[in-house]
């Protein structure tokens, strides 16, 4: 999956997600990806957020909306990330065996980031600037 989130110079944010869904998927499987709330969410009052990976468990929690209510609520976009991580992992045992992760921006441009598993990295462009960011992670 590809997820983007956009924040321009009148402070309005944009979103988008795409993917090829997961290998050895079953014929017609729809992952979170396509499904708004789930693999994405934007509301321009408050801010956006992406996700990426075993999508049957983003849609279970309907990760993304969950993420931006956090964020209505007054959470940081990196609280809000790892709170809906936590909501999938206690909730299910398997986690060790599937990755998800989740970026989020809030209006103020501030972002977050966090998965279950080590690995995931997401790109900042900001003023001309591309720059690499490590993702913290649940299962250290
Ligand atoms: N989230 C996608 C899906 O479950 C897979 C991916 O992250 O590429 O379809």
């Amino acid at each position: 999956t590809i997820g983007m989130l956009c924040l321009d110079k009148d402070g309005d944010i944009a979103g988008a997600c795409t993917t090829s869904g997961l290998s050895y998927k079953m014929k017609g499987r729809i992952g979170d990806s396509p499904i708004i709330g789930s693999g994405l969410f934007i509301d321009n009052e408050v801010g956006g957020a992406v996700a990426t990976g075993m999508g049957e468990e983003v849609l279970k929690t309907v990760g993304s909306f969950l993420i931006v209510e956090l964020m209505r609520n007054g959470m940081s976009p990196q609280s809000a990330c790892e709170e809906a991580i936590r909501r999938i992992v206690s909730k299910n045992d398997r986690y060790k065996d599937f990755q998800i992760a989740y970026v989020a921006m809030n209006k103020a441009g501030e972002i977050g980031s966090y998965c279950i598993h080590k690995g995931f990295t997401i790109m900042k462009y900001q003023n001309g600037t591309n720059k690499n960011v490590k993702v913290d992670f649940y299962n250290k």
